[in-house]
């Protein structure tokens, strides 16, 4: 059976690189039957953000990454938060020194950054030198008896190489001599990623292992452990990383980088797995929009890309407007009123006209406020805006359709868009002109913008009377 997992370390953030790697392995799972298991990776513990495990359950659920079996809802392999599990590492820690794959070390902080501080003047890659490897059975005992702070490393053979296959990057060999002598367990018993990924990944029998090419460096090393205890080594799929363009990464600071950003700038959670699910995967063919189910359906590992992926916030503008114009009208107005709200805080105004008005036409929900900041208060703006070449009209003859516009809308007692709309085009019958050397100027009066979501007569309407012909008549003035 297929086993997966994702193992975030609680940061605080989801990374949107992080979120396509549990994507991806959820679907793996899915897409074969398997299990997805949620882990956590708490082993670092000076970087424990408060809640940061809340903000990771939150997350999957909302983006439909469901997991089998995790910390909040149990499961055989438990428990499921490192930090909980630190017994069993140091049980394998102490079994892989007696299979001679590990060995104690007491080297202080001193002689460790002597030791570097050596190595960088000779500019030589700054690597263990295996000191504590050449301790005697006594001089370990002796020292482990007198309460002398250790930690333990992973024993790298001197010579030879080692070998591992990747399904994306293919068959990858290196120097045993170029890979150092990492710790397992550290002194405070709490193991290292190093370590406690290949403990969990046996133990929790994962059979596939998807994250980031970050780690493609190190897994030898990890292969190296799964053979030193005689364990099947899982199949592994290092993911190449999300890039802002071709050299830099998405950064926190600027805001492009966690699912949270996104979802604060507006964009769907459907939307944002939709992109990033085609985010260095590609399904072969010319479907872009996918639900979860045509995902698990689609997905391939031959279809991940080995080159970096570079986010496109474009086709994540245009998936999100896909997805925005999918929702109901209703659906959309629960969306969009927070952020109708921020610019529009009359009472008065029925924000389901404004919704409606912008349903087709918005690509996030973050760009509303400033299309429709002009309901509340009319901005200064200049007559030149009156002037439309396509509409043929100008200060003159806009000053004189506002004039005829007035009394028109003065004299309606029934202020609804059909009614006024009648009115407009009555007259503009009458006066025998282009539609839009009436609306236009109408459209200028009542919002002081060149671009809104709907014409002159929806603006109207959402207004009400009495403001309408409020900014009329300013407009003649
Ligand atoms: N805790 C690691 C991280 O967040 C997980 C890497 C992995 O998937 O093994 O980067």
């Amino acid at each position: 059976k297929v086993r997966t997992r994702f193992a975030p370390s609680p940061t605080g953030y989801m990374h949107i690189g992080n979120l396509r790697t549990a994507l991806y392995a959820y679907l793996l799972a899915k897409a074969n039957g398997g299990d997805f298991v949620l882990r956590i990776e708490d082993t670092d513990q000076e970087r424990y953000v408060d809640g940061a495990v809340d903000l990771i359950f939150k997350t999957m659920k909302e983006t439909g990454l469901i997991h089998d079996e995790g910390p909040d809802i149990g499961g055989p392999y438990g428990p499921y938060i490192q930090s909980e599990r630190r017994n069993i590492y140091k049980e394998y820690a102490q079994k892989l020194v007696e299979l001679g794959g590990a060995y104690y070390c007491f080297c202080d902080k001193e002689r460790l950054d002597a030791l570097r501080a050596q190595q960088e003047t000779a500019k030589v890659m700054p690597k263990y030198d295996g000191h504590c490897a050449r301790l005697s059975k006594e001089e370990i005992e002796e020292k482990l008896a007198s309460g002398v702070p250790y930690v333990i490393r992973q024993k790298i053979p001197r010579r030879g190489t080692t070998t591992f296959y990747d399904e994306i990057f293919g068959k990858i060999t290196v120097d045993n001599a170029t890979l150092d002598d990492n710790v397992l367990l550290k002194s405070d018993g709490l193991p290292t990623y190093n370590f406690a990924n290949v403990i969990d990944d046996h133990l929790m029998n994962i059979t596939h292992i998807i994250r980031g090419s970050e780690y493609l460096s190190s897994t030898p090393k990890y292969n190296l452990l799964y053979e030193t205890f005689g364990w099947e080594i899982p199949t592994y799929i290092h993911v190449s990383p999300v890039m802002k363009d071709a050299h830099k990464k998405l950064s926190k600071r600027e805001g492009d980088a966690s699912y949270e950003d996104f979802i604060n700038k507006g964009y769907l959670k459907d939307a944002i797995i939709n992109y990033i699910a085609l985010l260095g995967w590609s399904p072969g063919g010319e479907q872009e929009i996918f639900t979860m189910d045509e995902l698990i359906k689609a997905f391939n590992l031959e279809g991940i890309s080995k080159s970096p992926a570079i986010f496109d916030i474009q086709k994540l503008n245009w998936l999100n407007g896909e997805y925005i114009r999918k929702l109901s009208s209703d659906e959309f107005h629960e969306l969009a009123l927070p952020y109708i709200r921020q610019a529009v805080k009359t009472d008065t105004i029925d924000t389901h006209k404004i919704s409606d008005l912008l349903h087709q036409r918005c690509e996030k929900l973050s760009d509303i406020p400033e299309q429709i900041d002009f309901f509340d208060t009319l901005p200064e703006y200049s007559p030149e805006l009156y002037c439309h070449k396509k509409m043929k009209t100008n200060e003159e003859n806009s000053l004189s359709s506002l004039q005829a516009v007035l009394p028109v809308l003065e004299n309606l007692s029934d202020w609804t868009f059909d009614a006024i709309h009648t009115a407009l085009f009555d007259l503009i019958a009458k006066l025998e002109v282009k539609n839009g050397i009436i609306l236009w100027p109408l459209r200028v009066a009542v919002s002081g913008k060149s671009f809104t979501p709907g014409g002159g007569v929806e603006l109207a309407d959402i207004l009400g009377k009495e403001e309408t012909l409020n900014r009329i008549r300013k407009g003649i003035e």
